[in-house]
């Protein structure tokens, strides 16, 4: 039977994550969060004490001891750094940055081009990320840019921490919001771009529901 793979890539906070589970759902897809990899080797690299601006120090991180295992429990992903739950422990603002930062490192991306692939091999799937439908799935049966203007992603991403417990002013958030896209549409390496043939869905004015219905429409239009 083929597979049906689906690409969502955007930048942070325009609700890929929430909308490509909730898509997902209804469609009986799995919905694999590639950010969070991106984040556990962030959060090991912060954990290590190197200097996370230097990518010989963060390619070193890449040692055989690494273990960064994404599974599914309840139906729910779960990434585990060396077998310890880090799902929570990758969400704080640290790890954000540090996830971005050693995005940036040829090393890293390479050590997380295989396991993105071969999950996609074996499931049907929506796959997140910033370069999935131009680097890892570039056969992708549909592929979507999902975005939403700097203002409206800090403004759900304050809500998320805020309801997390996460006290981070709104002026914080949004600046890291811009500093970040400055930094993954700007890096070297498998920048964050709309693909030629993806769909752009733009939830700035659009409801949560909103978005989902046309994330749905748009998949089901194309397979
Ligand atoms: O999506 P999320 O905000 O969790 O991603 C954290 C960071 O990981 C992003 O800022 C980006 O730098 C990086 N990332 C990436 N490629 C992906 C997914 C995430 O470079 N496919």
């Amino acid at each position: 039977m083929k597979v049906i793979n689906v690409a969502i890539d955007g930048p942070a906070g325009a609700g890929k994550s929430t909308i490509a589970k909730a898509a997902s759902r209804q469609l009986g897809y799995i919905y694999i969060d590639t950010g969070a990899l991106y984040r556990t080797v962030g959060l090991n690299a912060l954990r290590k004490g190197i200097d996370i601006q230097n990518d010989a120090a963060v390619a070193g991180t890449l040692t055989d001891e690494l273990s960064v295992e994404l599974k599914f429990v309840d139906g729910e992903q779960r990434m585990f750094l060396c077998g310890e739950d880090v799902s929570a422990a990758i969400r704080t603002p640290e790890a954000s940055m540090a996830a971005s930062r050693v995005s940036a490192v040829p090393e890293v991306r390479k050590y997380l081009f295989d396991l993105q692939k071969n999950l996609a091999k074996t499931n049907n799937c929506i796959m997140d990320g910033r370069d999935i439908g131009t680097v890892v799935l570039p056969e992708a049966d549909v592929k979507i840019f999902l975005t939403a203007s700097p203002e409206a992603r800090a403004l759900r991403r304050h809500k998320e921490l805020i309801e997390k417990g996460m006290e981070t002013p709104y002026e914080e958030v949004l600046a890291d919001m811009i500093k970040r896209d400055y930094d993954d549409s700007h890096r070297a390496i498998a920048p964050l771009k709309q693909a030629d043939d993806a769909v752009l869905c733009d939830t700035s004015k659009l409801t949560l529901e909103e978005s989902i219905t046309l994330v749905i429409d748009t998949i089901k239009s194309k397979i």
